[in-house]
């Protein structure tokens, strides 16, 4: 039988230095389409929300974020890139991250976090993704 899309690969990754701080790469390939990982977390409140200093809310949609601050949150490893390779995807309030395109070993995974998320938290320090590193 097929797996479920929603059911995260069992794929080998590591977290590991990365031009942004600690990272998540893939220790083998990963077809286009696949489910990486699930983000998880503790679902929070709206109050919680405002005071939270976390810097791992996934707002799901405006009645539920999740706090992926947990370090048994793999996927909140995964930076932020302006040419990502995957992308999240939210299925019955859950978040999944999926390959946009076959990601080779030895990769790191990324996502685009967002314009809002961008504008605020990476654009006043200057984006280290992959694609303005070089720039
Ligand atoms: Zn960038």
């Amino acid at each position: 039988m097929r797996k479920g899309k929603f059911v995260p690969g069992d794929f080998r990754l590591k977290v590991k230095r990365s031009t942004a701080g600690l990272g998540l790469f893939a220790l083998e390939e990963i077809p286009k389409g696949a489910c990486i990982i699930e983000y998880v977390g503790r679902t929070i409140s709206k109050a919680e929300e405002y005071t939270s200093n976390s810097k791992y809310l996934f707002e799901i949609h405006s009645r539920r974020t999740i706090d992926g601050t947990a370090r048994t949150n793999t996927a909140r490893y995964i930076n932020h890139s302006c040419r990502p390779n995957a992308e999240p995807e939210i299925r019955k309030g859950r978040v999944f991250i999926m390959a946009r395109r076959t990601i080779h070993s030895g990769e790191e995974i990324a996502y685009d976090y967002g314009k809002d998320y961008f504008n605020d938290h990476i654009k006043p320090y200057g984006c280290r993704c992959a694609k303005h590193k070089k720039m």
